[in-house]
């Protein structure tokens, strides 16, 4: 089968479409024909990794398409059932193997695009939203990069499972508007404020419940300034930064902050399966009566994937960036 790994670790020009074998359902899999996968910020990050050595990995996190070969016993994914998942092995692939368990039924109004375009990013907004987070009805909380995948999903979850009140920054006109149409009380140019400035407004004094933080170290000092007594902090990403030069403990104490760190990507099987299960009940009814929406920014062949990774590391993005391999 056609996949895409990488010749070095490097830029978006070390991406390389080979052959590689088709995988074999084991027990308990499905062996799944990809129609469209999606990028992350996680292949990425894997593309530049030194710490990869040959053969290297197929990269992808997540998919959609048609079951070939159903390999769990489980009368509810016959060969030509349509379902998207997190994958352990690649997905920038023809084919896929992932464990039943994990597989998300696609309802028959999404295409392909729009399946690829949930996994990774909403189950990451809702586990940190809830299973990390504890968001509850008439918190507030603030979104960090309200415009890219996770940030997307993170305010539509937010409103629609919550009713919360959600504070989100971006760093564009165009995407802060795009944010207030999906539900956002009030969107922030970090460009152009100090965003803790504006959250205090907001929020009258009080800070916010909870952080979701993609940026990390450049935000540290603004995030500490925004958070309530209590708040809880779930760093997710580091795109400003990973290293905090200086840290004041007491910041931590004074404030009894609850600080939390998390990669979906590296968690068990079991635990993928479980907040899978629960993302299913709680919110694709919610995809189903269309008050949440799967945000595709822009579709690229599969051929085009440099082109996918260098689009993301733009930042122009708003939503997911999706490679679809249905011709
Ligand atoms: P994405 O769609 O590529 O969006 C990222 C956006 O972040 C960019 O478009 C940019 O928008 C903003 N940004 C970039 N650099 C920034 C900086 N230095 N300061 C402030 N904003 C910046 O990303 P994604 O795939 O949704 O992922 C979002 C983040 O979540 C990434 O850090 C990713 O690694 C992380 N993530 C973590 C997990 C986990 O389990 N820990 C899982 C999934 C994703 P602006 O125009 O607004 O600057």
């Amino acid at each position: 089968m056609k996949a895409v790994s990488i010749k070095q670790p490097g830029s978006a020009e070390e991406l390389v479409i080979e052959d590689r074998e088709k995988p074999v359902a084991r027990e308990g899999e499905l062996l799944v024909k990809v129609a469209a996968s999606a990028i992350n910020r996680t292949d990425i990050l894997k593309r530049e990794s030194n710490q990869l050595q040959p053969p290297y990995p197929i990269l992808g996190v997540e998919m959609a398409g048609v079951v070939e070969e159903n390999n769990s016993g489980n009368p509810g994914f016959a060969p030509g059932t349509r379902v998207a998942s997190l994958v352990n092995n690649g997905s920038y692939a023809e084919y896929v193997t992932i464990p039943v368990e994990r597989a998300i039924v696609l309802p028959d109004e999404f295409s392909f695009e729009e399946g690829t375009a949930i996994p990774e990013v909403f189950l990451t907004a809702y586990q940190t939203l809830y299973w990390l987070g504890e968001l509850k009805e008439g918190e507030t909380v603030l979104i960090h990069a309200g415009g890219s995948g996770v940030g997307t999903a993170a305010i539509q979850l937010a409103k629609v499972l919550t009713k919360a009140t959600v504070i989100t920054t971006a760093g564009s006109q165009e995407k802060l508007d795009f944010c207030k149409s999906l539900g956002a009380d009030a969107a922030i140019n970090y460009k152009t404020e100090d965003f803790s400035e504006r959250v205090e407004e907001v929020t009258q004094g009080r800070g916010v419940d909870l952080i979701l933080d993609f940026v990390g170290a450049s935000y540290w000092e603004k995030n500490f300034r925004s958070i309530k007594v209590d708040g809880r902090w779930i760093v997710i990403g580091t795109l400003g930064g990973a290293v905090i030069k200086e840290m004041n403990l007491w910041e931590l104490m004074g404030k009894r902050i609850t600080l939390k760190g998390t990669l979906l990507t590296a968690r068990s099987d079991e635990y993928k399966a479980e907040l899978t299960a629960d993302f299913v009940k709680d919110a694709l009814p919610h995809f189903k009566n269309k008050k949440i929406h799967p945000i595709i920014d822009r579709v690229f062949p599969f051929e085009e994937v440099q082109e996918a990774h260098r689009y993301m590391e733009s930042n122009k993005n708003i939503g997911k960036i999706i490679l679809s391999l249905d011709k």
